[in-house]
């Protein structure tokens, strides 16, 4: 019990950060016990990393799958209450009555929003894609992607600073466009938060010698994602950037900046399986394709061996044992791989269509604002899991550490089920 608790919490409600699979989860988890749940998401829609990949290891499924899944759970649960493009901007307080500020960004369009897409079509502005890493462009007026929860638009503030605010009105005929959206700040208190927040890929632009800003076709393993996704920018064609041409000899380069002390010092766990999964894309597309995995060592935990074994059983992937040095481009402007097979200690100068960097994940747990309270982290920025084991925030999913999806789920079903405890045990 904390200190002073005998007047027992002053909200039983548990807030959620992070609308990605994590919080989702530990979202329907609580409100599924009988909590209500507050759930801030800080973009237009739930899903986060998550919705933007073309499959899952090992299966090879759709994420959409799973996740419409927990987003009819949404649906039939009236104690959870979802606010995307919103984040934290100031906590303080203690377990049962934590006061959080939140801050909503204006979204321009409201829930009468049919996602019938007459404003798309009145919009002239085009913006950089985010749900493809901005590989592509995308009317300023937008639905997210095909599977958006909420099912609804998204106006971006170019097109309102172009002018087209009353434009954009005007072609709505349910009322759903709100040119003067100025967002909102608001103060809740709750009696338990867990912290869901997730992470992003590490900056492949930190890493010089991968020459990733002076070549198109040398991707990161997420954008990767995208060029893999049927809704991606070359709807599902692996091909390279540049000249849009079949990517049939393509190199994957793992801990691209991990393990490394000028970088990521940890293991992302999941880069290896991701870079699996990327070569049975490859393979999938082209019969005659060719694939090398350039390793440390592969880390590929638990049962995911078993997919582990069934790509290397390709005898059109290969594995070399070599962190290459260098990445220059070729006189034909294709990338060619410098570095030395460290088994056969024999250099190398390997020209490929496409080059992916596996880069790791990096925590996005608490930015842009100072906690008056005390959220411990460990070294490298990832929660720690229990943050006080008197208080009552949790942390759930990648905020905690590098997790593949379902370890995602369970840390997060633990996270809820101890916020549940934190409010009800006062
Ligand atoms: C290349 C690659 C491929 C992968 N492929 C697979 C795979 O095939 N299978 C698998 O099991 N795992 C895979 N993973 C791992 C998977 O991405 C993670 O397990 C998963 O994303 C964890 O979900 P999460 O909810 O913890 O984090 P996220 O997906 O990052 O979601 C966090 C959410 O929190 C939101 N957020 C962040 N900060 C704030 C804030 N301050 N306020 C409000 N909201 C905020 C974000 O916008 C986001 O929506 C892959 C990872 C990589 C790098």
């Amino acid at each position: 019990m904390a200190s002073g608790a005998s007047a027992g919490p002053q909200s039983q409600t548990i807030l959620v950060v992070g609308g990605g699979i994590a919080g989702v989860s530990a979202a329907l988890e609580a409100a599924e016990a009988g909590q209500d749940v507050i759930l801030i998401e800080r973009e237009a829609t739930l899903g986060g990393r998550v919705t933007k990949f073309n499959r899952y290891f090992p299966k090879l499924c759709h994420p959409t799958c799973g996740l419409e899944i927990n987003y009819q759970r949404l649906r039939k649960n009236g104690r959870v209450r979802v606010m995307t493009m919103s984040e934290v901007t100031a906590l303080s307080g203690a377990r049962g009555a934590y006061k959080v500020s939140i801050q909503r960004h204006p979204r321009f369009v409201n829930e009468r929003c049919t996602a019938c897409g007459e404003c798309a079509k009145a919009t002239q502005t085009m913006v950089a894609n985010p749900y493809n890493y901005g590989l592509d462009q995308v009317k300023a007026a937008y639905l997210p992607h095909e599977h958006a929860y909420p099912m609804r638009y998204v106006v971006a503030p170019e097109a309102i600073a172009a002018g087209e605010g009353e434009k954009l009105k005007a072609a709505c005929a349910y009322g759903a466009l709100d040119p003067d959206d100025k967002g909102e700040t608001f103060d809740l208190t709750v009696g338990a938060i867990v912290w869901a927040t997730g992470w992003k890929p590490y900056d492949p632009n930190n890493l010089d010698v991968y020459s990733y800003a002076h070549s198109k076709d040398i991707v990161t393993n997420v954008e990767m994602e995208r060029l893999s996704a049927h809704d991606g920018p070359t709807h599902g064609k692996i091909v390279r950037p540049s000249n849009g041409e079949p990517a049939k000899k393509v190199a994957l380069i793992q801990c691209a900046g991990s393990r490394d002390m000028n970088h990521l010092p940890y293991c992302s766990r999941i880069c290896c399986l991701g870079s699996l999964k990327h070569a049975a894309y490859v393979r999938e597309q082209y019969a005659d394709a060719e694939v090398h995995i350039y390793y440390i060592d592969i880390r590929a935990h638990d049962k995911l061996e078993a997919f582990y074994n069934r790509i290397r059983s390709d005898n059109q992937v290969t594995f070399i044992k070599s962190k290459p040095a260098h990445i220059r481009i070729g006189d034909d402007g294709r990338p060619v791989l410098h570095g030395e097979r460290t088994v056969e200690r024999e250099l190398y100068a390997e020209p490929y269509d496409l080059v992916v960097l596996a880069t790791g994940m990096q925590p996005s747990a608490v930015t842009g604002f100072s906690p008056k309270i005390d959220i411990e982290t460990d070294e490298y920025g990832f929660l720690v899991a229990n943050v006080k084991d008197e208080g009552g925030i949790f942390s759930a999913g990648v905020a905690s550490g590098p997790l593949d999806v379902s370890m995602s789920v369970q840390s997060a079903t633990a996270a809820a089920l101890k916020a549940v405890q934190a409010v009800r045990n006062f």
